[in-house]
């Protein structure tokens, strides 16, 4: 078991030290940049089951619960401890919040935006460069303070460095004495802590097993973000084991090293060059091509898609990725959830039925 400290402490302790504390919405944005500037980032996906009336009063009904969950937790209980809010653009929903957020609503605190491109062409390096240029200009009049090339080298290396440490227990994830629960605890655990201590978390992850996987079944999980969590120890209690994943918020975040000297154009490079994403707009062949190779290297024989309701940003890939999957032999099903509920039970007899389907 490994000791993860809680959110509210890591938040205590960064203010503690100094560092102002930024709430960043999902999906992409360069948390480098911010911890160059001495500012800690603290993700909002969602949190699950909260009361979201303040949401809902702002927000259509057709919106998706991390969009309700965040805004709501964000105005009554956020908003009093963060410095400032980030809104990346991952999706229309998304763009909408930032927009609710900045003309609207206007919370006490700065909010800012950030546009990634959503498609890869040969012109999306530079505009995305230019994107974090204009970030970093509007963090430096808002702290005064301008971090130099090499101060931003230095966080962006280290960030590399942190992604290579949490790809190697990805690879390493058969030989991992982790449930599946306590394993995305562990990878979750990027959303709200600094580097270095998630460096040191990862150094003392026990590496042999005890209670061997081998007879779980490994499994895929896709979507957004594997919440809510208890999904996890289900799958586990099932006879199978998440063995990698296709999430937002976790693999499809870790970019991998970007090329360049120029801190920018690296930052760009390694948001854009990651594993390809539904909120980047990648291709369906894109798609394909990463989640066969997830297969290929933990031998797992079915893929569960987990939707969070109304995110129509990952629908609209299922039908031509469970296509894909089955040509390969691979069994999918696809179950819908909602941060503001309990996982229902028609879904885990659907993930229970396709465990025992596979050998
Ligand atoms: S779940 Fe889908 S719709 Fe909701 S914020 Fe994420 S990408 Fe957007």
């Amino acid at each position: 078991m490994i000791e993860i400290p809680k959110r509210s402490e890591v938040i205590k302790k960064q203010k503690d030290e100094g560092k102002l504390i930024a709430a960043v919405f999902p999906i992409h944005y360069p948390k480098e940049l911010l911890r160059a500037f001495n500012i800690h980032p603290v993700e909002v996906w969602g949190p699950p089951l909260v009361d979201t009336k303040t949401g809902n009063a702002h927000l259509q009904p057709y919106i998706c619960s991390i969009v309700k969950c965040g805004l709501s937790f964000l105005l009554d209980e956020a908003i009093g401890t963060v410095d400032m809010v980030l809104v990346p653009h991952g999706c229309d929903s998304l763009q909408g919040l930032g927009s609710l957020l900045l003309d609207f609503i206007k919370p006490e605190k700065p909010v800012m935006v950030f546009y990634p491109p959503r498609e890869k062409r040969s012109c999306d390096v530079g505009f995305l460069e230019k994107e974090i240029k204009r970030l970093y200009h509007q963090l430096c009049q808002l702290t005064g303070y301008s971090p130099d090339e090499e101060r931003l080298l230095k966080e962006i290396e280290k960030e590399e460095a942190l992604e290579e440490s949490l790809l190697k227990l990805y690879e390493n994830r058969k030989e991992v004495t982790l449930s599946s629960l306590e394993f995305y605890r562990l990878i979750r655990a990027r959303e709200y802590l600094d580097a270095d201590t998630l460096m040191n978390l990862l150094k003392s992850v026990p590496q042999k097993k005890q209670t061997p996987l081998t007879n779980s079944k490994p499994v895929i999980l896709s979507g957004i973000v594997p919440e809510p969590m208890d999904i996890l120890e289900k799958i586990d209690e099932m006879g199978a084991y998440v063995a990698a994943d296709d999430f937002a918020s976790c693999r499809r975040r870790v970019y991998g090293k970007g090329e360049s000297r120029n801190p920018f154009t690296r930052m760009a490079e390694r948001i854009l060059n990651g594993p390809p994403d539904s909120t980047k707009g990648s291709s369906f062949d894109e798609r394909i091509a990463f989640i066969e190779s997830l297969i290929r290297r933990c031998s797992a024989k079915a893929v569960i898609f987990h939707n969070i309701k109304f995110c129509e940003t990952e629908e609209f890939y299922h039908p031509i990725l469970k296509r894909a999957l089955k040509e390969m032999g691979v069994k999918t099903v696809e179950v819908e959830v909602d941060l503001n509920e309990r996982m229902p039970q028609q879904a885990l007899t659907r993930i229970n039925a396709l465990i025992e389907s596979i050998e």
